[in-house]
């Protein structure tokens, strides 16, 4: 449906819903990370759009040319539809986007039947940005169609969420995201199979893990020297603080990556400690968020993320690399806790 892998009910929904001439003037689309909430999305904006009455378009390779519309979306540069999205080192979307939102709505659209905004990650508005965002969900101009994507409609203003029509993504079967695996990618069934178990049903994950197999594998060694350094000592710490700052000068990027990769997965390792793995960014990381979860205490896992955060923004202010990095490895916390071995005496009989 729309060229999405599965939701097949959501899409019969929105389908259903232009057929009909009844397109809301909001949507929320809900569903843990990368279960294809903003490709779902993005359909349906071409779906609107559409110079094709059976369309949209299909954009795969060997498809055939798709219309104006819908070539235009698909690169971001229609002119009638935006796309909000935050970049990654900032926390919230302002107020000052919501506003030049509003004042382009206001506009008549260039060329578009419906004039489309994405307001991507939804829950990262701050609340005045949310507030004034309400305005325009109160009293949308006729024409315009707000598309908003969030992990869980519980994270926004109950006033926001009662403005949309909600469409919830659920986790695909494993076996939907093998065969998409096996025919789009050309993967082997068994390689294909070990992706989509892994994915946990966010076909998204599986697609980027089976186009850039070197990305997963940097990612897995940045995540296991985290894991070194949680349960390390001073030493350890400090030879990663320098193999990081040693990679700076040439690699910023990277180390950025890394540090903002890192909080991200200590984030999930809260959610694992509040029973929330359904939430989880990194859902192939189950086992070993649970053994962090486990070996960590609720305040140092928070400890350890306001420090990985504390390090992004004091790298993005040009503070020295090597003394900013040296820091937080060493303000990481150091209550890893760990298991007595099979056996030893336990430490009240000890005492
Ligand atoms: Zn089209």
């Amino acid at each position: 449906m729309y060229d999405v892998v599965g939701h097949e009910r959501a899409g019969a929904l929105l389908r259903a819903a232009l057929a009909a001439g009844r397109v809301h003037h909001a949507y929320l689309f809900t569903g843990p990370p990368r279960v294809g909430k903003t490709t779902l999305a993005s359909a349906f904006v071409r779906a609107l759009n559409c110079a094709n009455p059976a369309g949209p378009c299909r954009l795969g390779l060997g498809e055939g040319t798709p219309c104006r519309p819908c070539r235009l979306i698909a690169r971001g540069i229609h002119p009638d539809v935006r796309a909000i999205e935050l970049p990654e080192e900032r926390s919230k979307i302002s107020y000052k986007e919501i506003e030049q939102l509003q004042a382009e709505v206001a506009l008549r659209p260039l060329e578009a039947r419906y004039k489309c905004y994405l307001i991507l990650e939804a829950e990262r508005l701050s609340d005045t940005a949310a507030n004034q965002l309400l305005k325009t969900l109160e009293e949308p101009p006729p024409g315009v169609v707000l598309l908003l994507t969030a992990q869980d409609a519980e994270a926004l203003l109950p006033t926001i969420v009662s403005r949309c029509q909600e469409i919830r993504l659920a986790p695909l079967p494993a076996a939907a995201i093998a065969a998409h695996l096996q025919q789009r990618y050309a993967l082997e069934p068994h390689a294909a199979q070990h992706l989509a178990r892994l994915a946990r049903g966010r076909i998204g994950w599986a697609v980027e893990a089976a186009a850039q197999p070197e990305a997963l594998q940097r990612r897995d060694q940045a995540l296991a020297q985290l894991r070194q350094a949680l349960q390390g000592g001073r030493l350890e710490r400090l030879q990663l603080a320098r193999a990081l700052a040693d990679q700076w000068t040439a690699h910023a990027q990277v180390v950025r990556e890394t540090l903002r990769l890192w909080s991200e997965w200590v984030r999930d390792a809260l959610r694992v400690q509040l029973g929330l793995e359904q939430r989880v960014v990194h859902a192939d990381q189950l086992d070993a968020l649970a053994e962090v979860a486990r070996r960590l205490e609720p305040p140092h896992l928070r400890a350890a993320l306001a420090t990985l955060q504390r390090a992004v923004e004091d790298l993005e202010l040009n503070a020295n690399p090597r003394l900013a990095l040296d820091v937080a490895l060493l303000a990481l916390p150091t209550g890893w806790r760990t298991p007595p071995a099979p056996g030893s005496e336990s430490p009240a009989r000890r005492a």
